[in-house]
Parts: structure tokens; sequence; C-alpha cells
């Protein structure tokens, strides 16, 4: 497919990282494989916009696919950053900046009685599962068809995301020893996990579902769903893992915890608690993280854990998230969820805008999504034509159908006017687009 528009710069800067890293990119969905054209490179960003290479601006609803909470160059973000930055950058020694950020984590969830910080959300999720069949003494580990947790061996089985946007069944390198102690069920399926549970009894550590998904597009938990997975884990001797890498501190102040009040025994985090720097963590039960080194036999360590610049930056944000804060975000988030639902029904395009709290998708179905197999039923190409009508127009998208839209406290009425002026031409391109 040819498009209208141009971005020379970013495409020689793409023709460059071509040559020295796989596909150009350091994440497989920057690509935009599954949309085509040039993906864009980035030079700065400001509350709600993005400013690509080639000097074009944009409204970011990709917000580094969550992170960005504040928007982009927050100034007491950057302000806290800077304070750090010029005090060092890495000691490999504790600091009070990862105290004070593990004191608010455990201040604001209260299932979380311990936490322990890591780099990265897929750090995260790995030491977690590690932690419960460290706790349990069992292998096997249950998750759901569409979760992405992370490029964890074990839970890339089926994983949404990515994986979801290239259509990967499994990935080449995950051996079938590890493969095979992995369950996939699909999501909302609580008799599955039953059926599971019955037949691997006393084998299944733990059960890892993301909190209310938002890898295979956002598909939230039907009621009562988290609570039969983890009435099911306690049943059964299992850990039940809510991995909110994404909707923490996102969906509420507490994030989805905040919003449906079921109790994990353990829970992973990442994005907006590091204000855009990687910091992620794990923390849960008491006497489960007690099993942790150097307090127990379960290892897991890492050099740049704890780094002072990203608590720092993860800290700043925190405290700036305020009950305000998320009623900005939420009405944001309606506002738009309207207006893309309204510009897509006057063109006659069949799609359902599916939310949990304040994150959402839009998916090119008129049939309710409630698992991947769901989600995968779309008209994808309905979706490709959208997003290049409103990258086009100066709005980015998530260059994937599987992926949540995010908002933030920046995107304030000239941001959303841009993007309402936007819809009409994306929702007559996605009509008139063609499989
Ligand atoms: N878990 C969830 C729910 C995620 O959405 C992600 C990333 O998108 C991860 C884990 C992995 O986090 P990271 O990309 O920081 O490794």
């Amino acid at each position: 497919m040819a498009y209208s528009y141009e971005a020379p710069v970013s495409q020689s800067l793409f023709d460059r990282a071509s040559v020295v890293t796989p596909g150009g990119v350091n994440s497989p969905v920057r690509a935009f494989r599954a949309v085509g054209g040039t993906p864009r490179f980035m030079v700065s960003g400001t509350g709600p916009y993005l400013t690509d290479a080639d000097r074009r601006e944009y409204v970011d609803l990709v917000c580094s696919w969550g992170p960005m909470i504040l928007g982009h160059s927050h100034p007491e973000v950057i302000a806290a950053v800077q304070d750090a930055v010029s005090r060092g950058t890495s000691f490999g020694t504790p600091g009070e900046g990862e105290v004070a950020l593990a004191e608010e984590i455990v201040a604001r969830i209260e299932p979380v009685e311990q936490v322990r910080l890591v780099s990265s959300g897929t750090e995260a999720t790995m030491s977690a599962i590690r932690l419960a069949r460290g706790f349990t003494g069992r292998a096997k580990v249950v998750k759901f068809a569409g979760c992405y947790h992370g490029h964890v061996d074990a839970l890339l089985a089926a994983a949404g995301s990515g994986v979801a946007t290239f259509g990967l069944p499994d990935t080449p390198g995950v051996t079938g020893a590890t493969a095979g102690d992995t369950v996939v069920l699909p999501y909302n399926d609580l008799d599955a996990v039953r059926a599971a549970f019955a037949a691997h009894p006393g084998e299944i550590a733990c059960v890892i579902t993301e909190a209310s998904p938002g890898n295979m597009g956002v598909v939230p938990p039907a009621d009562g769903f988290n609570a039969g997975l983890k009435e099911l884990c306690a049943a059964n001797g299992a850990l039940y893992i809510s991995d909110e890498v994404m909707t923490g501190f996102r969906t509420s102040k507490a994030g989805w915890y905040g919003v449906d009040g079921v109790r994990p025994d353990l829970m992973t985090f990442g994005k907006v608690m590091g204000g855009g720097f990687p910091a992620a963590a794990f923390g849960g039960r008491g006497d489960v993280m007690a099993h942790l080194a150097p307090a127990g036999p379960v290892y897991q360590a890492g050099t740049l854990s704890g780094n002072p610049v990203a608590t720092a930056a993860g800290l700043a944000q925190l405290r700036l998230l305020d009950d305000a804060a998320y009623a900005k975000i939420d009405a944001v988030s309606a506002e738009l969820r309207s207006l893309v639902g309204d510009a897509l029904t006057k063109e006659g395009v069949a799609h359902t805008v599916s939310a949990a709290s304040n994150m959402f998708s839009v998916f090119f179905t008129d049939r309710p999504v409630r698992d991947y197999e769901d989600a995968k039923k779309q008209d994808v190409f309905r979706f490709t034509a959208f997003f290049h009508s409103m990258l086009e127009q100066g709005v980015y998208l998530p260059p994937s159908a599987f992926e949540s839209w995010f908002v933030s406290t920046a995107h304030d009425e000239r941001a959303v006017e841009r993007i309402a002026a936007a819809l009409p031409a994306a929702a007559r391109a996605a009509s008139e687009a063609t499989a």
C-alpha cells in the first residue's frame, strides 16, 4: 500500500537502523509492520504532543505504551530527574529513593506488603513466577491466550501485544520443556481454569493474568472472573498473580485492584511507576516475598534495580497522580471514546469501543469481544486504513489493532479538538477500506 504523505528523515533513519538492528527497531511493534509505512522516529515530546524527525507534530495516543500518564516532559518529573542525575546515575548500593518508591507502592496498594524493584515489566513477571514456583514447589503456570506478560520464555505462548500483531503462534527459541510447563487457557473462561486444576492436581504453581487485559486490545474481565481465579487458586494451593504492568497506577490510584478489589497473592508493576524510565516491580504477600533472596532461597537480582534516576522519576510521577489527575484522565478517555464511536457509526463502520476504566481500544467488529479468538475476528484492514488517516492528520495511534490507546492528564481541549477534527476522514477511510 502506498501512502500519500512522506517522512523522509524518519525513512533515512529507519534505513540506517535496519543495517545495524534487526528489523530496524528495538521492540517489534515499533516497526509498523502490521500497518505498513515508515515508522516515525520521534525527537521530542511535550505534554500530549510528539514531534518526529521530519518536524511533524502528533497528538500522542500511545504515551510510550502507558508510562507517560502526565504527558511528555512534565516539569516536575523532569526537575526530579535533573536533581537525581546531578548526584550521580548509579551506585550499586541501596539508596533512599528506592525506599521511598517502595513505600509509595505499599501505601497505595493494600495487598502489597513488600515489593522488590526491577528494571522492566518482563523482569517483574519472570521473577514473580520464579517466586511462585519456589514458594509452592510446583512447576506449572497457567496463563491466558492474548495476555502478554513480557517476553518471558514460559509466558510467550499465545501472548498478545507484538506476538498478536505478528500472528506468531509461538516463538522459536523457547524450548519444549519450558513451554510444557505452561498451560494456556481461553480468557474469561473459569470452567477452563477449573478443568486445568482437575487435570494437573498439585502441579500448578500459579495462575497469572493481566489484571484487565490490554494486549489483545482492551478486553476487560467478565464480572466475577478475577474473583473466581482467586478462589480457584486458593482452593488448589496455587498463587494468584495479577499482572498490573499496564493497569497499575493507571486505571485508578491503586490500579485495577482499586477497581475490582480482588486481592492477589502477587502483583507486578511497570510502565507508570517508572515515569518514563526503566523501573518495574513485583510484590505482594509478606510470607511469599520472604522467600526472596537474601531473606529467603529464591534468587533474584539486578545491577540497575532501584536505579536512583529511575526511582526519582517514578516517585515524582506517582506523587502527582492524585484523585484529580485520575478524574481528568477518565474524563478525557470517555470523551474520546464517544467521539471515536460517533465518527465510526456515522460512516457505518462496524465497531466496538472497548474500555477498562480509562484504557480503551477500538475493535473493528460489532460482535462482542470476550477473548483473544473474538479479538482476532475483527476487520484489521479497516484499522490499518483508520490508523494511516489519523497519522497523516497528525494523530499517533498504536500501530496495531491489538493494543490499548492511552491518554494523559496533558490531553487538554486543544489536543482533543485535533483528534476530533481528524476522526471523520479516518472513519471514512475505514469504511472505504477493502481487505
Ligand atoms: N505485562 C504487561 C501486562 C505488559 O503490558 C507488558 C508490556 O507491555 C509487560 C508485562 C512487559 O513489560 P516490559 O515491556 O517493561 O518488559
